[in-house]
């Protein structure tokens, strides 16, 4: 597998199988955010290079939604093996053009591949039935492919996210076509690579590089059905109201602003471990990362603790850099106003020095202390490792301002009594609860799924539920007259 990014120069989209150069002349950097390096330059590809490829889609697709779903699974099973044998090389184009640590692409190749194997047991998951309603009478469902179907996705996780929805929408019958995010296009055209060489028929995975407006040619394409979307709060609302206003299928995950709450009987040494790397892993730049710290009662001990880790993370060998300069820049203006409107900056990560490249957008961990619940650094999604401390009198005060947050994809409780536990995700608001686990993402077979402001759409963008997006459903009734029941089979 040829994964030398300093060598590539333009990003290709993948158009029918091929690895073709956009002709447009719009282009972009794609970034090294270690250290400022341009690996490559990504396309903003026109409409007419979409409609090629949806032209593509839609005669490749013809044959696969033919195939039996036991068939299709092969190239599933294939691409899993492939992803495992070259995962140093796949983690080192993640590292490179996202700057996640190494282990943190590992980690994120490895969730990937269970989103792989998931979708391999779809004969066994598919829940086809079959039932005689009343005597002679029979009703049976199946499952239809849509035909071409979408992904929009961020930058943050480059492979792990296109494949919580590439199997299942393939293994489901359909093509795909994957934009991904301008930042970080070149996983995209790896995972396009092991696909092939899984043996997918070519014009089943695509890629199509670019940004808004290819986006909104997405979503007005009447060729394409369904489209998955992961990114912004923002975004996500824009891109499910205009596929849905175009009759597609839309699926569209947001933000997130998620909140962890401490009480005076949680385990110190686990609290402060654990939320230390649900602020700083993938240095904040997650979905599931601790935002809000809500200290409930008298718990300095396990700050002072949480304070004190979180002050000898190195950025550039513990803390990989934030995606952009404007970015970095973004995150430090939440401290400093935070600052000015009377909050304690009691680590203060803006100025950390990095072990890696001066040029690169590092940042150290940063703890704003005794923060407003209306404060913006309490209110926005700030993307960054920062924590926002804000300390609560008692849990249902805690509940009402985690409760308060337009989003809801996470929150989590730090306790010893499971009374506490379980009074807490009764009251959440939120699609995903951890009790003494602060990036509480659902393991395959589980769906992961925010509420709120962070999902726009039904449904969980994994697990069963994806199996509904990406199909529909057929209900076939059946009632022979007598003479004609007799067994085909035989
Ligand atoms: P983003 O919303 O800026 O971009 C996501 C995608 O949308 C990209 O492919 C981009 O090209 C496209 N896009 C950007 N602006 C657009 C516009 N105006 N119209 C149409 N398309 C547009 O997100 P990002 O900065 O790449 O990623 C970070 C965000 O993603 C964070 O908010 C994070 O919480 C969110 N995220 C959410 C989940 C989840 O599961 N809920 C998972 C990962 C990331």
């Amino acid at each position: 597998m040829d994964t030398s990014v300093t060598t590539v120069k333009l990003v290709p989209n993948v158009v029918g199988g091929v690895f073709k150069h956009s002709t447009s002349t719009r282009t972009l950097p794609v970034i090294d955010p270690s250290n400022g390096e341009v690996l490559a330059n990504v396309p903003m590809s026109s409409k007419e290079e979409l409609n090629e490829i949806v032209a593509a889609a839609v005669a490749a697709q013809k044959e696969w939604g033919k195939k039996s779903v036991k068939d299709r699974v092969q190239v599933l099973f294939k691409l899993k093996s492939l992803m495992e044998e070259n995962i140093a090389e796949l983690a080192d184009v993640i590292h490179k053009e996202n700057g996640k640590t190494l282990g943190e692409s590992r980690g994120s190749i490895t969730r990937a591949v269970e989103c792989v194997e998931f979708a391999t047991s779809l004969p066994q998951i598919m829940n086809n039935s079959v039932l005689e309603v009343s005597q002679g009478v029979e009703c049976k469902v199946t499952r239809t492919p849509l035909g071409v179907t979408a992904g929009i996705t961020p930058f943050n996780f480059p492979m792990m996210v296109p494949l919580w929805m590439v199997p299942i929408a393939i293994g489901c019958g359909n093509a795909f076509i994957l934009k991904p995010s301008e930042q970080t296009p070149l996983s995209a055209i790896e995972l396009a690579k092991l696909l092939k060489k899984a043996g997918l028929p070519d014009g089943l995975f695509s890629v199509v590089n670019g940004d808004k407006e290819i986006v909104d040619a997405i979503c007005d394409h009447p060729d394409i059905k369904a489209v998955g979307f992961v990114g912004s709060t923002k975004v996500a609302k824009i891109v499910y109201q205009k596929a849905t206003a175009q009759g597609k299928r839309a699926r569209c995950l947001g933000g997130a602003k998620n909140h962890l709450v401490v009480v005076p009987d949680a385990d110190p040494e686990m609290t402060a471990s654990n939320v230390v790397a649900s602020v700083t892993g993938c240095s904040g730049q997650r979905c599931m990362a601790a935002s809000v710290l809500l200290a409930v009662g008298e718990v300095d001990h396990i700050l002072d603790k949480i304070k004190e880790q979180m002050s000898v993370l190195v950025p550039g060998k513990d803390m990989g850099p934030i995606i952009n300069a404007s970015s970095k820049e973004r995150i430090c203006g939440y401290i400093d106003r935070a600052e000015a409107k009377g909050a304690k900056v009691t680590l203060d990560g803006r100025q950390a020095k990095s072990e890696g490249d001066d040029a690169g957008y590092f940042m150290g961990a940063s703890v704003i202390d005794h923060a407003n619940s209306e404060h913006e650094s309490a209110q926005d999604e700030i993307f960054g490792p920062v924590l926002t401390v804000i300390r609560c009198d008692n849990l249902d005060e805690a509940i009402a301002i985690e409760n308060n947050n337009p989003y809801g994809n996470a929150a989590c409780i730090y306790t010893n009594s499971g009374e506490t536990a379980q009074y807490f995700s009764d009251h959440a608001n939120v699609g995903m609860v951890g009790i003494n686990i602060g990036v509480p993402v659902p393991r395959e077979p589980f769906p992961f799924g925010g509420w709120n402001d962070s999902r726009f759409g039904d449904g969980d963008i994994t697990g069963p539920g994806a199996i509904d997006f990406w199909s529909a459903t057929k209900k076939i009734t059946t009632k022979w007259s007598d003479k004609h029941r007799k067994n085909w089979m035989s």
